[in-house]
């Protein structure tokens, strides 16, 4: 995992240096409860719905009997006052930089929530700690926090009503942003609804699983952020005929590892894990795309096991899909696409 050298690739010219691999990061959990750092089970950490099932607490197609997607962990709180408000304090789990401090829970249903991207990553992902009952003196947009730092109190604020007391939990997600031109995509969907939250909307953010990121950190299959991309799954795969580079690459590179074509660049191969996610980019010449029209976007597979039940990523006859809802929606989100 580590690769102490730079790799340099020539590139029409230009020389492109691609740091070398970073060193195992630091990984802080993000509540003071040390169930999960002594591995008992996910009882002794996992806040469910009302629903009272464990899973439901999870990431995943857990809701609503699979339908419903949830894209974090719930982790309940080890202590409370005598009105039985959770006390427990919100950790960063990694270094940062905070990006969103979302102050008013009526604003969303994630009520007061916090997000903070890490910058110094090869892959600067996001964490989002949401619910929060107050958030932490200090803690504003464009504050630098470490590893462990106190960004709130864990609580139960989510948008016009709250939690019930008994089921305050921190909402936790681990992800990437989309696009940096929301707001356009926002407006065309005509939500009816003013966007409070900037780039920082949680329909901008797509995330992986935080457990799964936890364990494999843990197991010393990972040691960052990108080693993690890395080994998720292709469940989709697509072709678009755009020359367009989407912003989302100029803030994720490291996902695009192999170098853009001299000259004949005429579109994109993209890999999208089980829930929408994207991982890996590849650049395509011409004769990938005959018979493309522009803009035009083909699901090149489709890995019917990996299907889920509460994401649409493709739909049609095998070996002739097309992109599903949830699939179409990122796309729009990724190139702009406003179909
Ligand atoms: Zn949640």
């Amino acid at each position: 995992m580590h690769v102490l050298r730079a790799v340099i690739f020539f590139c029409g010219g230009a020389t492109l240096v691609v740091p070398a691999a970073a060193e195992r990061m630091r990984l802080a959990w993000p509540t003071p409860n040390q169930a999960y750092a002594r591995g008992e089970p996910i009882e002794n950490y996992i806040q469910p719905t009302q629903s009272g099932r464990v899973e439901s607490g999870l990431f995943g197609c857990v809701r609503n009997s699979g339908t419903r997607f949830h894209e974090a962990l719930d982790l309940f709180p080890i202590s409370r006052d005598r009105r039985g408000e959770a006390l427990d304090e919100i950790f960063v789990v990694a270094d940062g930089i905070v990006r969103h401090v979302s102050a008013k829970p009526g604003l969303s249903s994630y009520g007061r929530y916090v997000v903070v991207e890490h910058v110094d990553a090869q892959l600067p992902v996001t964490t989002l700690y949401a619910h929060l009952a107050s958030i932490a003196p200090g803690i504003r947009k464009g504050t630098k926090v470490k590893m462990g730092d106190t960004l709130g109190i864990m609580g139960r604020s989510a948008g016009a009503r709250a939690l019930p007391k008994e089921r305050s939990h921190l909402h936790f997600e681990i992800g990437l942003r989309l696009t940096d031109n929301f707001a356009s995509w926002y407006r065309w969907r005509g939500f009816g609804s003013k966007n409070d939250h900037g780039v920082w909307n949680g329909m901008n953010l797509v995330g992986v699983d935080p457990l799964a990121f936890y364990d494999a950190f843990r197991a010393k299959k990972v040691d960052t952020f990108l080693d993690f991309w890395r080994a998720l799954q292709p469940a989709v795969t697509v072709r678009i005929a755009t020359t367009k580079t989407p912003d989302f690459l100029q803030r994720y590179p490291a996902l695009r590892p192999a170098p853009m074509p001299l000259r004949g660049f005429a579109g994109w191969e993209v890999d999208f894990d089980r829930y929408g996610v994207p991982i890996e980019w590849r650049p395509l010449q011409q004769d990938a795309l005959q018979g493309y029209a522009r803009n035009e976007v083909r699901v090149v597979m489709f890995d019917s096991d990996a299907e889920t039940t509460c994401k649409d990523l493709a739909k049609g006859r095998a070996g002739r899909e097309v992109p599903g809802r949830d699939l179409q929606t990122n796309l729009q989100l990724l190139f702009g696409l406003r179909k």
